[in-house]
């Protein structure tokens, strides 16, 4: 891949699509997995930064930098609650992986999709620490876009089964449950919330709304039950009442970033939290009692995306799945920039306008 040095491997939706089809969803969400936990693994290793977010009255578009000293890779990501009333996505994504070395980007590729498998397999590798063990029941509550992407990732990663879904459409609920059908789950579409999380172990909030919302109330939430708490990830813009975060022990995943975006921007800034990379480096329990509450106040950190870029990366090889993009500048002596617009001109005079150059 990447032998000529002006192209860069593009993968589009289309691609993205093929890829996951031809690898399997369940295997695809089970080797990002592996990949996520290997970065975790090395979490000293990278540079790290809250991302850098772009506000406005109806959401927000922020950008995702990381490095690992060898490779660089960003995402730019939009996070707009009301788009789905003008028919698009509440979330969309692409991302770059870049070489450090000379900083040629060797990869640029659809996020969107990507971001929802990143999502899900991120989700699931949390919970594979904290949730009760053999835990096969989890509520969902939002059954948008990312609902279906977190059931596969719990079925494949944890082996849970029995899904109880409520949003407050019903038309997503339906959709979700369509959607699902046939890949081994016990369904239950649920009227209200409360009636959802009743007998589940695990609690999934993925519901967006650009405020500090209640999803789940303090009496909703009993001794043992892992909360994976989704959808909160803007300043302002809350799944949980305090009341049950003063319960949890709560897991983030970048604390500089979880302090402005998470569920946790409801409690004081030095409330205890526990790193999820220290939890799976070995260096942190992750549930360590029956009647524990744990929480994964997740918003989405960029070594997930890094970590997602390079398994794309390496799934490429053997796929074709990507084009070729003429993305950088390459003419035959490096300084002589200026000189390869003139030979284009000379090569292709019809393109240009009359006394352009
Ligand atoms: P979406 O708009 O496709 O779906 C959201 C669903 O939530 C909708 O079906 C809506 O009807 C439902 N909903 C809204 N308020 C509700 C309520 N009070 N009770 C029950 N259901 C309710 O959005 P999506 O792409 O699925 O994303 C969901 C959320 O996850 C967004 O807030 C998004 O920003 C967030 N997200 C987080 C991460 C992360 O890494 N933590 C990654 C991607 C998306």
């Amino acid at each position: 891949m990447q032998e000529k040095l002006n192209v860069v491997p593009f993968v589009s939706v289309d691609h993205m699509m093929k890829l996951v089809l031809a690898t399997g969803v369940e295997r695809f969400l089970i080797e990002l997995a592996a990949y996520i936990e290997e970065d975790f693994r090395r979490w000293e290793c990278f540079d790290k930064t809250p991302r850098v977010a772009s506000h406005s009255a109806e959401g927000v578009i922020e950008l995702m930098p990381t490095s690992d000293g060898e490779t660089y890779g960003f995402k730019y990501v939009n996070g707009h609650p009301k788009n789905t009333r003008s028919g698009r996505q509440t979330v969309t994504a692409f991302g770059v992986l870049a070489d450090v070395g000379n900083g040629y980007p060797m990869l640029l590729t659809e996020m969107t999709i990507l971001t929802a498998l990143r999502t899900a397999a991120m989700s699931a590798v949390a919970a594979k620490y904290l949730a009760p063990k053999g835990a096969r029941t989890m509520a969902m509550i939002g059954n948008g876009a990312q609902s279906e992407f977190q059931a596969i990732a719990f079925k494949a990663i944890l082996g849970v089964d029995k899904l109880r879904l409520y949003d407050i459409d019903p038309s997503a609920t339906a959709r979700c449950q369509e959607n699902l059908a046939g890949m081994g789950f016990e369904i239950v579409a649920c009227s209200t919330s409360q009636e959802a999380v009743e007998g589940a172990e695990i609690v999934t909030t993925v519901t967006a709304d650009k405020q500090n919302a209640t999803i789940l109330t303090d009496n909703m939430v009993g001794p043992g039950i892992h909360i994976n708490a989704v959808g909160g990830d803007c300043p302002g813009k809350t799944e949980l009442h305090r009341d049950i975060l003063l319960r949890s022990d709560i897991f983030v995943e970048y604390p500089p970033q979880t302090r402005i975006e998470g569920e946790i921007q409801q409690l004081d800034p030095d409330h205890p939290v526990i790193g999820l990379w220290q939890v799976i480096a070995g260096k942190a329990p992750g549930r360590s009692g029956e009647r524990q509450i744990t929480l994964f106040d997740s918003v989405g950190f960029a070594i997930e995306d890094f970590s997602a870029l390079r398994y794309v990366r390496d799934r490429l090889k053997d796929t074709g799945l990507y084009e070729e993009l003429d993305l950088l500048a390459d003419p035959d002596e490096p300084r002589d920039l200026f000189g390869m617009i003139l030979r284009a001109a000379k090569s292709a005079p019809v393109a240009l306008k009359a006394g352009a150059l």
